[in-house]
Order: structure tokens, then C-alpha cells, then sequence
């Protein structure tokens, strides 16, 4: 038996299958007895298992390959086969972590000036729906077409075409300017709760604007007193814009409560942080629990907040995953995107990071407007102890 083994063995060349399958049919012609049988049973056995193994394992990949070729807007790239299936990168200058329509800028967080901005003229590019007070303000492009678009939605459902913008865009100089001017009248304690430190004022920023009421006979008043007010602030919020200085935060924003200071965010931003009644330090706070080594903000297209694994985002249904990504050390930083995720954005915090926003599926944001009093109990549950 062991010779016979020995035997079948060296007339089977190793080099190739088919070359082995002919040295079995000769050992069978010979009749050789049970060696040539076994031998043979083991090599398909052998040709079986391999077969099976590797159509099992082109089965398990095929749909890795599909994931690869799938569409995300970010620019990706696959450094390791784990992290393959869940997530993509973009990279962003890591200095962009003072820009964006998310930075923080208070009292803690001077305004890191641009070289370049994208400011235009408010007066310049005006319509009949709303009202500028001085033909040289200026505003970032992109929140002032956001103003025309809400404001000729209010004067066409309201009527009410006289918002105004009584400030916008701001130098250096004109805050230094504006501040001085109310120290002067009101002394340096008061001066500070209405108008910024030069440099610390969210109006260098160009996405934030005052906004009050004036009547055609030069009459100027608050907001509030237009008919249309909860019209007024429905569409701001929906639009993106957040009242900056809400009433009972000033201990934390350090600015005394003023309803005509508007601060563009962008969506879904706006509606957590108006429906949860936070001020925008709180929510900035509340964003440094949500990462991509852990769990991400979800706001279902239905309007609930959740907190789901980065990787488990992607299943969560329709709706945006927000969370913070730590500004890096070197000139770029690596954002993690969810797999599948659409259209992200990041924006810097102004605060040492990023915040990443992504949408899943088919979600608007006037679908996700009914987010509700869930969010104050949510926030209640996730803000941070400090
Ligand atoms: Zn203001």
C-alpha cells in the first residue's frame, strides 16, 4: 500500500492539474488496485475544496468591489480593506478649521480674517421684498442669495416687505469704530454686552446681519412688531439662520439678549438648535460628543435625533449625520466620511475642528422641520457635564 502510494506519486507530476488527471487515467488503465482509487478520490476532494473555497471567496468580495464604485461626492481613498467597506476621506487644510459656516466666534473665539472672502453688496444686489439701511454694507455671497430667496417668500405669502438689513459685514476698523463710539455714550461695561471686542464680533464674518422693520415713512422698528413676526422666523430658521443672542443665555453667550442679530449656520443646524432652544456655544458643545471613532448626531428625515455608530450611519435611513472631527497637526486633515453618504460639508468650529455634515437618502429639510420637543430631552441626555 505504501509503495503503491510511493508509486502513484511519482508518476504524478506536480506542475499542473492537468497533467495530474493524466497520470490517473493511466494508473486506472493499469488497473492498479486501491492506490490509484484513493489517490484519485483525494486529488478531486483536493480540486473540490479548492474550487469551493474560492468561489465562496470571490462571493464574500463581490460586494466590497460594488461599494467601491459606488458614488460619494467625497474624493475617496481606501488605505485599508476593514475601514473599505464603511467609510471615505477628504482631506481639508487643516487652517480651514477657522473658516466655515460653523466657526464659533465669541469672546473666546476671535475671527481668524480670511485673505480672501466672498463679499458682495447688499444694496447693489437688492430686491423689492426687503430693505438694506446703508448702500455700502457687504455680506458673503451665499447667505445674502439666502436672504433674497426667504424674503421674497415672506413678502409674497405676508406682504411684509420691509426687513430691513441694519447691519452686515464688518472691518476690523468698523467695529473699532462702532465700539468706541458706545463706550463713549454708555461706558465700557455696557458697550461690551451689545457691540464685540474688534476682532471678536460675529459681523467680521459677513454671514450674520441685524435685522429690523422699516415703514416707507422712514419709521424704524423691531421685528417683533410685524405682523408677520412668526412668519419671519419660521423662514429664517428653515432657511438656516439662528437668532444668536436668544433670551436666558447670556451667561454663556456674554452678549446681552438681542432679537435682531441673525447668524447664518445652514440646515439642518438651524432647526436642532431653534427647536432645542440651545444657543450655538451649546450646540458646538454638544457636537464635541459626536465623532467618527464613536457615534454621530442623526436627524431622521421624520425629525428624531438619535446618536448611531459612524458606521452604522450609512443604515440608518434617510436623514444627516453630523459629528466633529479634531483639526490634525499637519497642513491637511483626514475627514472620515460614512460609505454612501451624500453630499458632505465641512465646515471648520473655529474651536480646534471640523464639523461634517452628511445626508442619507432622499431627505429635505422641510421634512425634517417637524424636528420636535425630543430634541430638548435629547439635549438634555447628551450635553456635556461641565
Ligand atoms: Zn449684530
Amino acid at each position: 500500500m505504501n509503495n503503491g502510494q510511493r508509486d502513484s506519486r511519482e508518476r504524478i507530476p506536480a506542475q499542473s492539474r492537468r497533467k495530474r488527471g493524466r497520470s490517473l487515467k493511466y494508473v486506472r488503465r493499469h488497473g492498479g488496485v486501491n492506490p490509484g482509487y484513493i489517490i484519485f478520490a483525494v486529488v478531486v476532494i483536493l480540486i473540490l475544496a479548492v474550487s469551493l473555497f474560492f468561489i465562496f471567496r470571490s462571493k464574500n468580495e463581490a460586494p466590497r468591489a460594488t461599494e467601491n464604485t459606488a458614488d460619494t461626492a467625497a474624493e475617496s481613498e481606501t488605505p485599508g480593506r476593514e475601514e473599505e467597506k464603511t467609510v471615505t476621506f477628504i482631506d481639508v487644510p487643516t487652517s480651514d478649521s477657522a473658516a466655515g459656516d460653523l466657526i464659533l466666534v465669541n469672546y473666546d473665539h476671535a475671527y481668524v480674517f480670511p485673505e480672501k472672502d466672498d463679499l458682495v453688496n447688499v444694496y447693489e444686489n437688492k430686491t423689492d421684498d426687503f430693505k438694506v439701511a446703508y448702500s455700502d454694507y457687504m455680506m458673503d455671497k451665499n447667505v445674502l442669495d439666502v436672504l433674497i430667496s426667504l424674503t421674497h417668500e415672506l413678502s409674497a405669502a405676508t406682504g411684509e416687505d420691509d426687513l430691513t438689513v441694519n447691519s452686515a459685514y464688518r472691518t476690523l476698523e468698523e467695529q473699532r469704530e462702532i465700539y468706541d463710539e458706545y463706550r463713549e455714550t454708555w461706558g465700557e461695561e455696557t458697550a461690551k454686552l451689545y457691540v464685540a471686542d474688534p476682532g471678536f464680533s460675529e459681523h467680521h464674518t459677513g454671514i450674520a446681519a441685524d435685522l429690523i422693520l422699516v415703514r416707507d415713512d422712514g419709521t424704524a422698528l423691531p421685528i417683533t412688531r410685524s405682523e408677520a413676526y412668526d412668519e419671519i422666523m419660521r423662514l429664517l430658521r428653515d432657511h438656516g439662520f439662528i437668532l444668536r443672542y436668544p433670551e436666558g443665555k447670556k451667561e454663556i453667550t456674554r452678549i446681552e439678549t438681542e432679537p435682531w442679530h441673525f447668524r447664518y449656520v445652514g440646515l439642518p443646524h438651524s432647526l436642532i438648535i431653534e427647536k432645542a432652544g440651545l444657543c450655538f456655544e451649546e450646540y458646538i458643545g454638544l457636537l464635541k460628543n459626536f465623532t467618527s471613532g464613536g457615534s454621530v448626531l442623526f436627524l431622521s428625515g421624520n425629525g428624531k435625533l438619535s446618536s448611531v455608530p459612524f458606521a452604522e450611519s450609512s443604515f440608518a435611513g434617510p436623514g444627516y449625520a453630523i459629528y466633529r472631527v479634531p483639526a490634525g497637526s499637519g497642513e491637511t486633515t483626514r475627514i472620515p466620511v460614512p460609505y454612501g453618504a451624500d453630499a458632505p460639508s465641512v465646515s471648520g468650529d473655529n474651536d480646534g475642528g471640523f464639523i461634517v455634515t452628511v445626508r442619507f437618502g432622499d431627505v429635505s429639510p422641510s421634512r425634517v422641520v417637524s424636528v420636535g420637543d425630543d430634541v430638548s430631552a435629547f439635549y438634555e441626555k447628551t450635553a456635556p457635564a461641565d
